[in-house]
């Protein structure tokens, strides 16, 4: 069962485990440049992240153009990608592959 889609840009690389999701999105697609405060950050899981962790919504929704229900996708992408990964072990071994 490959129920984790990449989802970047129409990527449609499947994987069975959310980790291996989110370590090709960092490690496979170009960086995201936050457009709220310029931050350079992978993008996917890491870039949801950071938009929802370091800025309120009101700013998201203002510097990407984006409405109620884009906000609500990414929250759920986030809340479903936390309860599931084990983000200790995607951040060590991007450390180790030097991606991050
Ligand atoms: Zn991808
Ligand atoms: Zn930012």
């Amino acid at each position: 069962m490959s129920r984790w889609k990449c989802g970047i840009e129409g990527c449609d690389a499947r994987f069975k485990d959310v980790e291996n999701a989110i370590i090709h999105q960092t490690t496979e697609h170009t960086r995201h440049e936050c457009k709220v405060c310029g931050t350079i950050v992978p993008d996917g899981y890491f870039a949801i992240r950071h938009a929802f962790d370091e800025h309120t919504r009101a700013e998201f929704v203002r510097a990407y153009d984006a409405d109620s229900s884009a906000v609500r996708v990414r929250e759920e992408i986030k809340s479903s990608v936390e309860d599931e990964a084990d983000l200790n072990s995607v951040v060590q071994t991007l450390r180790e592959e030097g991606a991050l």
